[in-house]
């Protein structure tokens, strides 16, 4: 799998996931990545350590208000999802076989035109975790960003304005980007996406589609 990982996670990404001060949709999203590529595990180690270190280090010293605040919300910041083991069975990464309750043939999907199907994930509403099922050749209509949108390739490919992506690549999208993603030929596309905020779409349908989709 780690082989063909072209598209990674950014440092400001790994950076936030270790200090714990990302939506719930964000972390899971990640931990599925972490738990398929070696690299990003290898960074996030890095992160974290580097975290304990200013942690233990601002013991020592007098620290201001503003500080503790920052040290005690870290203490508090929610559990996150366990990055390993890699993988369980099948093509889902573990942080997300609890999400779903087992494998694929445990999702509910739910269509959204197109053929494409979806299935959001039960995470806190602050952002939304959504597994996108495209069918082989099949578009998602053309979209824009309003917030940061990570797309996890679990199954197939896609290509969009950007490049191409296969199994495990991370796409991280935000407001610099129109984008319409397209399934590659020859099998269906499965993908873990994660939105904060709603996206901008170009056409009639998908908009008034959109606030019944949580898309
Ligand atoms: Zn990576
Ligand atoms: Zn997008």
């Amino acid at each position: 799998m780690t082989e063909q990982i072209k598209h990674h996670l950014t440092d400001s990404l790994l950076m936030a996931y270790s200090a714990g001060s990302l939506p719930e949709a964000f972390n899971l999203t990640i931990a599925a990545h972490v738990s398929m590529c070696d690299e990003c595990r290898a960074r996030l180690g890095a992160f974290d350590s580097l975290g304990g270190a200013l942690v233990e280090g601002s013991e020592s010293v007098e620290m201001s208000a503003g500080s503790l605040e920052a040290v005690m919300e870290r203490l508090k910041a929610p559990e996150r999802p366990a990055e390993k083991p890699i993988y369980s069975n099948g093509i889902v990464p573990a942080p997300l076989r609890d999400y779903i309750g087992g494998d694929l043939d445990a999702v509910r999907w739910k269509s959204i035109g197109m053929g494409v199907k979806q299935a959001i994930l039960p995470t806190s509403r602050d952002a939304t975790a959504r597994l996108l099922f495209i069918p082989a050749g099949a578009a998602v209509p053309d979209h824009g960003h309003r917030g940061t949108e990570l797309t996890l390739v679990l199954k197939g490919s896609f290509a969009d304005e950007v490049d191409h992506f296969g199994p495990g690549d991370i796409e991280v999208a935000n407001e610099d980007l129109n984008h319409t993603p397209v399934a590659d030929i020859g099998e269906d596309c499965i993908c873990l996406a994660a939105t904060d905020a709603p996206l901008k779409f170009k056409g009639l349908i998908p908009r008034l589609a959109q606030p019944f989709l949580r898309i």
